[in-house]
C-alpha cells in the first residue's frame, strides 16, 4: 500500500477522479454545428443559433452522442440507465451564453451508472477501481484574454461539444465493498486506462495535451488502519499525467500537516499551481444545492432500449482488460508484461502483428519490446501522450522483430548478435534482420567440431584456472565462456560453450 510517512505516523490516501472526456461526433450535444474545433478553426465559425441561446432555438438531443456514451459505459462495465433526464446546471460566465449548463442532474440516474475498470494496483495485480457513474453535458466556450490590452474575446467554437463526465465510486457506506485509487501512481494508470477504452472504442481522443481529457482530482488522507473516510479537497481542471501525480501528493502532504498540527481540512475547490508544483484554495466547496438544478423543459427525457444497447454491444472491440486477460492465459505473460504491453492500443496491435498467433514467440517479443524498443524512444515514445505512436514506428516493424525472435530461436544468431541487428535498424540500416545479418556475416557459430577446438585451447591456455575450477570453484565457468565467445568474435552459440565447456572442465 502506498503510504505517506508523517510526525505521527503513517497516512494513506483516498483519491477519486472525474474525468471529462470530449466524445467524438461529427457535430454537438443538442446542435447540428460542427464539434470539430480545432486550433486551425477560425474563432466562432462553428456556432449554431442554440449553441449561443438566441431567444427561441430549442435544444435537440444528438443521439450519435448518446451511442457514445452507451458505448463507453459498457467498456467501463456499467449499468446503462434506461430512463435518465437532463437539466440545467446554473453557470453565469461568458464562455457560455445560456447561462447555465445542460447537463444530468447529480441526485439522478445518470445515463452510464455503477461500473468499474481494471488497473494494475501498486502492488502488481490487477485492481478494480469504482465507478459511480457516468453523465453527458456541454462544454463551454474558450475565453481570450491576450488578444487585445483592454478586451477580452469569447470563442463559441467548443460550445455546446458534447463531454462525457466519468466519475469514480467511494464506497462509504460498505467499506468491506470498496475499492479506489489510493496513489498517485494508480491514478495515472486509471487515467490510462479510461484514456486507451475511450480511444479503442472511438468514444473520444482522449487527449490531455489537446484538452480533450481533463480531470478533477479529489484527494483525502487517514491514518493507516482507520475506517473513515475524512473531508476531501477537489482540485480542478488538470490537464497533465505528471501534474495530477504531483497535485495528489502535494495535497496530501498539506493535508497530512494540517492534522499533525491538530487542525482541520476544509473541503475546499483547489486550483495547481503548475510553476510551483503546489495546490491553492480557489473557493469554497459548492453544494449541488448550489447549482440549482432545474430539469430541462425543453428536452424530452432520455430513453434507452435494450436493443439499442444491444445493437451497441455487437460492434465493441477487444478492451485492455480482455487483451490482458488473453495475454495471461494463452501466452502466459507476467501481470507486468501484460500492462505494460496493453498502456496503449498501438502497442497491443503492435504485438499481436508480431506474435502473430504463434504463441512461443510472445514471450521473446514482448521481452524485446519492453527492454529494447521502449527503451528507444527514437522508435517508439510510449510516454509519448500524443496518439500518433504507429507513424513513429517506422524503423523496426513487426515483421522486423519476430524474424529476429525466430531467428534466435532457431540458433541462427545468438543474442548478442540479434542486438546488435536490432541497433543496425533502429540506425536505420535497410533489409530484413536476416538480409543484415547476411550483409554484415553475422551467423552463429553451431559447428560444434570448431568450438571444441577453440574450448580446448582456452583450457590449454589457462591451466590455473582449470584447477581451481576442478578444486570446487565452478563460478570459473563464466569466465571461460567468456574466453571461448570472444576467440570466436561473440559468434558461437553461448548454450553450445557451456555444455562442451561442463563436458570437457568435468
Ligand atoms: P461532488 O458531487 O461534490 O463532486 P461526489 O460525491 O460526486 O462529489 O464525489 C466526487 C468525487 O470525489 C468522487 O470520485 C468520489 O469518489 C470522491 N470522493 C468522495 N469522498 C471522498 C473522500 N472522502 N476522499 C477522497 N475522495 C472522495
Ligand atoms: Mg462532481
Amino acid at each position: 500500500m502506498f503510504t505517506i510517512k508523517g510526525k505521527t505516523g503513517d497516512w494513506e490516501l483516498v483519491i477519486g477522479l472525474e474525468t471529462h472526456i470530449e466524445v467524438l461526433s461529427e457535430s454537438k450535444l443538442f446542435s447540428g454545428a460542427s464539434a470539430d474545433y480545432n486550433p486551425t478553426v477560425s474563432p466562432n465559425t462553428q456556432v449554431s443559433m442554440v449553441d449561443v441561446a438566441m431567444p427561441g432555438m430549442l435544444p435537440v438531443i444528438n443521439k450519435y452522442c448518446v451511442d457514445q456514451a452507451i458505448k463507453m459505459g459498457l467498456g467501463l462495465n456499467a449499468e446503462i440507465s434506461r430512463h435518465s433526464r437532463f437539466a440545467r446546471k446554473q453557470y453565469f460566465y461568458p464562455d457560455l451564453p445560456q447561462g447555465y449548463q445542460i447537463s444530468q442532474p447529480a441526485d439522478e440516474a445518470p445515463v452510464v451508472g455503477r461500473g468499474w475498470v481494471e488497473i494494475m494496483g501498486d502492488d502488481g495485480n490487477p485492481k478494480k477501481i469504482l465507478i459511480e457513474r457516468a453523465h453527458l453535458e456541454q462544454d463551454a466556450g474558450k475565453l481570450k484574454h491576450d488578444v487585445h490590452p483592454t478586451k477580452s474575446f469569447a470563442d463559441y467554437n467548443r460550445t455546446g461539444v458534447a463531454l462525457l463526465e466519468i466519475v469514480t465510486y467511494l464506497n462509504t457506506k460498505d467499506p468491506e465493498n470498496n475499492s479506489y485509487i489510493s496513489s498517485p501512481d494508480e491514478a495515472e494508470r486509471y487515467l490510462r486506462e479510461i484514456r486507451e477504452i475511450a480511444r479503442a472504442l472511438g468514444v473520444s481522443k482522449a487527449n490531455m495535451e489537446e484538452g480533450s481529457m481533463r480531470a478533477d482530482v479529489n484527494v483525502s488522507v487517514r491514518p493507516v488502519g482507520s475506517s473513515e473516510f475524512r473531508t476531501r479537497t477537489e482540485t480542478k481542471n488538470m490537464v497533465s499525467f505528471k501534474f495530477i501525480k504531483s497535485a495528489i501528493e502535494y495535497e496530501a502532504r498539506r493535508q497530512i500537516e494540517i492534522y499533525e498540527n491538530g487542525g482541520t481540512v476544509s473541503q475546499d475547490t483547489m486550483r495547481y499551481n503548475q510553476g510551483e508544483g503546489t495546490t491553492s484554495v480557489m473557493r469554497s466547496k459548492e453544494d449541488a444545492l448550489d447549482y440549482r438544478y432545474f430539469p430541462d423543459p425543453d428536452l424530452l427525457p432520455l430513453e434507452i432500449s435494450d436493443e439499442q444497447i444491444e445493437r451497441i454491444r455487437r460492434t465493441m472491440p477487444e478492451l485492455p482488460s480482455a487483451t490482458r486477460a488473453r495475454y495471461t492465459a494463452e501466452f502466459g505473460l507476467s501481470e507486468y508484461d501484460a500492462a505494460r504491453l496493453t498502456e496503449n492500443t498501438d502497442i497491443s496491435h503492435w504485438f499481436d502483428s508480431a506474435v502473430n498467433g504463434k504463441a512461443q514467440n510472445a514471450k521473446p517479443i514482448a521481452n524485446w519490446m519492453i527492454s529494447e524498443l521502449f527503451a528507444h524512444p527514437e522508435n517508439w515514445d510510449v510516454k509519448n501522450e500524443k496518439s500518433g505512436i504507429v507513424d513513429d514506428m517506422r524503423i523496426i516493424t513487426p515483421c522486423d522483430l519476430r524474424e529476429l525472435v525466430e531467428m534466435i530461436a532457431e540458433n541462427t544468431v545468438n543474442g548478442k548478435q540479434a542486438k546488435e541487428i536490432f541497433i543496425k535498424m533502429l540506425d536505420g540500416e535497410s533489409g530484413s534482420p536476416r538480409e543484415i545479418a547476411d550483409k554484415f556475416g553475422m551467423k552463429q557459430m553451431t559447428d560444434t567440431g570448431a568450438i571444441e577446438a577453440i574450448v580446448d585451447e582456452v583450457i590449454a591456455a589457462n591451466p590455473s584456472q582449470v584447477e581451481q575450477y576442478k578444486s570446487g570453484k565452478v563460478g570459473l565457468l563464466g569466465f571461460f565462456v567468456g574466453n571461448v565467445m570472444k576467440k570466436t568474435g561473440g559468434t558461437a552459440n553461448p548454450a553450445v560453450v557451456n555444455e562442451i565447456l561442463r563436458g570437457k572442465l568435468a
